[in-house]
C-alpha cells in the first residue's frame, strides 16, 4: 500500500495523515470545507514543530513529511489510484454512508476502504460498498501522533486478508493494532463513554465541581486526563454522537447522554475546538481554566 488518502481533515484526519506522511506514504488528505483542509494542513506543521523542538524529528525530515501530504477538496476521481481509504469525516451515519457509496465507484475493487468512526457499525457502512469484504474499521486514537493503539474492527463481511493487511500496516505505522469485533462502540468506547457519560451526569447532579471530578479520577485512577477534560479533547459532539450509538444500539437506557451533554452540544460549546466546554481554552496557549457558567 503505498498511496494513501485520508477524508476529513478534522482533529483525527490530519492526525492519521501526519502519521502515514512520517513513515513515508503519500497522502492526500480530502476535505469538503476549504478552511478545514487549511487548519489541517497547519495542525501537520504545528505538530511537527513541536517534535522539532523536542529533538525526535529533523528539519528535513519535517519537509519530507509536510512534501508528501497533498491537501483535496473534494471526494472526486482524482482519487482513484488509492491503495488504501481512510475515512475520518463527522461522525453522523448518513455521512459516513455517502462518502463510501461514492468511494466505492471511484477506487478500485482492490484498493481497501478504512473508516476511523469511534462507534458506527463497519457492517452498516460496508452496506454502502458492493465489496463489503474490504471495509474495515481502522480506529486510532487521539492525538494520533502519540497514542499507540490502533482499535480494529472486523465487520461480518470483512475479509481476513484484509483484516490482516491492515494489521500488518499498523505495526508499519509504529502502532500496536488489537482486533476486535463489530459492535456498537467497539471496546474502546463502550468502556470509555459510560465513564465520560457519568463524570458529566455527576456535574449535573451537584455531586462535584468539574475540577473536583477530574482531580478524582486523575489522582485516584492514574488517568493522565479527567474524564470532563478528556470529553473537551475529543469533542463533546463527538461523545454526544456515540452514546446516541449506544444507545440506539445496544437498546439500554443506561447510554442515554447526560442532558447537560446535549445542552452543550446544542449551544455550540464542544470542548477544545470551539474554545469552550467544561473547560475554556485560548487558541495558542495552553492555559485551561474551568469554564465560567461552572465556577
Ligand atoms: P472533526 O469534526 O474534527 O472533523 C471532521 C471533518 O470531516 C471536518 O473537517 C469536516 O469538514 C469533514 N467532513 C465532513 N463531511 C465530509 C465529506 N463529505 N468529505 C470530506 N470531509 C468531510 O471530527 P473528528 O473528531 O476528527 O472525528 C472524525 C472521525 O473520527 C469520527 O468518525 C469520529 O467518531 C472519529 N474519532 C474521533 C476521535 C476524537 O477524539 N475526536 C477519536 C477517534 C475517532
Amino acid at each position: 500500500m503505498k498511496k494513501i488518502v485520508v477524508v476529513g481533515a478534522g482533529t483525527m484526519g490530519n492526525g492519521i495523515a501526519h502519521v502515514f506522511a512520517q513513515n513515508g506514504y503519500h497522502v492526500r488528505l480530502v476535505d469538503v470545507s476549504e478552511s478545514a483542509l487549511q487548519r489541517g494542513m497547519q495542525t501537520i506543521e504545528k505538530n511537527l514543530d513541536r517534535m522539532l523542538a523536542k529533538g525526535s524529528l529533523t528539519e528535513a525530515d519535517k519537509t519530507a513529511t509536510l512534501g508528501r501530504v497533498t491537501p483535496h477538496l473534494a471526494i472526486d476521481r482524482g482519487l482513484a489510484d488509492a491503495d488504501l481509504v481512510v475515512e475520518a469525516a463527522t461522525e453522523r451515519v448518513e455521512l459516513k454512508l455517502d462518502i463510501f457509496r461514492s468511494l466505492d465507484k471511484i477506487v478500485a475493487p482492490e484498493a481497501i476502504l478504512a473508516s476511523n468512526t469511534s462507534s458506527i457499525s463497519i457492517g452498516k457502512i460496508a452496506s454502502a460498498s458492493l465489496h463489503p469484504q474490504r471495509v474495515i474499521g481502522m480506529h486510532f486514537m487521539n492525538p494520533v501522533p502519540v497514542m499507540k493503539l490502533v482499535e480494529i474492527i472486523k465487520g461480518y463481511n470483512t475479509s481476513d486478508e484484509v483484516a490482516q493487511r491492515i494489521r500488518d500496516l499498523s505495526v508499519a505505522l509504529g502502532k500496536i493494532p488489537v482486533l476486535v469485533h463489530d459492535y456498537p462502540g467497539f471496546v474502546a468506547n463502550r468502556i470509555l463513554m459510560p465513564m465520560i457519560n457519568e463524570a458529566i451526569q455527576s456535574l449535573f447532579e451537584g455531586v462535584a465541581g468539574v475540577e473536583e471530578i477530574d482531580q478524582v479520577m486523575k489522582l485516584g485512577m492514574a488517568h493522565p486526563m479527567g474524564p470532563l477534560q478528556l470529553a473537551d479533547f475529543i469533542g463533546l459532539d463527538v461523545c454526544l454522537a456515540i452514546l446516541r450509538v449506544l444507545q440506539e444500539g445496544l437498546g439500554q437506557p443506561k447510554y442515554a447522554p447526560c442532558p447537560l451533554l446535549v445542552n452543550m452540544v446544542t449551544a455550540g460549546h464542544l470542548g477544545v475546538k470551539s474554545g469552550s466546554g467544561f473547560y475554556e481554552y485560548t487558541p495558542g496557549s495552553k492555559e485551561v481554566r474551568v469554564a465560567a457558567r461552572f465556577q
